[in-house]
């Protein structure tokens, strides 16, 4: 959003008044000093008029190893969720990017940056997501094929698009897939009548689950986690 804008629907100014106060350098948006009305800010850029804060919100990002057994939902009457995991004053603000079933255990982002959880999560991005499977039956070589050529879905009569899968042993795989469909990696194995007994996620993305979390466990992102979502 431009910063004039911003200005004017958080205070009793107009446009003109806003320009005016810029002119006379009364607008800083994290400290700086603002004269251009044009300047993009986001919901976490300190806004400050006459040295009062209009807006002073702190972006958080974390990554939890998420634990068997728990929601991937911030309130449940029934189950815990994974914000229940969450011990901190700012856990309210956190959304979930990137959801995984009751039973499936890994890697998993919670942020109050609406834009950046978009980002990771939106199917269009083609974001690669890397699960480790293990499942009922063997695992064959015409798996490879077929998860390359995708899977249909015809619930949302969609081709899964092509995604790879690296065998480690006769029931144990990982798969990367390129999208976030329901229940995605059980139905592709699903394709082949094979029951998905563990899923793990480990990375999505650049962003791969840190070894030193337990399950439950959680830690606030790097920077540099954070800006490799782009
Ligand atoms: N695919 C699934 O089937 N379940 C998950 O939790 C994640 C991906």
């Amino acid at each position: 959003m431009r910063i004039d804008r911003f200005v004017r629907n958080n205070s009793p100014y107009n446009q003109k008044q806003v320009r005016r106060l810029m002119a006379k350098c009364l607008i800083k948006a994290d400290g700086e000093i603002i004269d251009n009305g044009r300047f993009q800010i986001t919901p976490f850029t300190k806004i400050e008029l006459d040295d009062k804060v209009l807006q002073d919100q702190q972006a958080y990002y974390l990554m939890l190893h998420k634990p068997m057994g728990c929601l991937s939902a911030t309130k449940d009457d029934q189950h815990p969720t994974v914000l229940d995991l969450i011990d901190t004053p700012y856990k309210q603000q956190l959304h979930i990017g990137g959801r995984l079933d009751f039973n499936t255990t890994g890697l998993m982002l919670l942020t109050n940056d609406g834009k950046w959880s978009q980002r990771i999560s939106a199917a269009a991005e083609r974001k690669p997501k890397v699960y480790y499977v293990e499942t009922e039956q063997k695992i064959s070589e015409q798996y490879r094929e077929k998860f390359e050529q995708g899977v249909y879905f015809s619930r949302e009569n969609i081709t899964t698009h092509p995604a790879q899968l690296d065998i480690l042993a006769n029931h144990k795989a990982r798969l990367t897939i390129y999208e976030g469909r329901y229940h995605q990696v059980k139905r592709m194995f699903g394709f082949f009548d094979n029951k998905v007994t563990a899923l793990h996620r480990e990375r999505m993305d650049k962003i791969v689950l840190d070894p030193n979390l337990k399950p439950g466990q959680y830690r606030p992102l790097t920077q540099q986690e954070i800006n490799s979502v782009n």
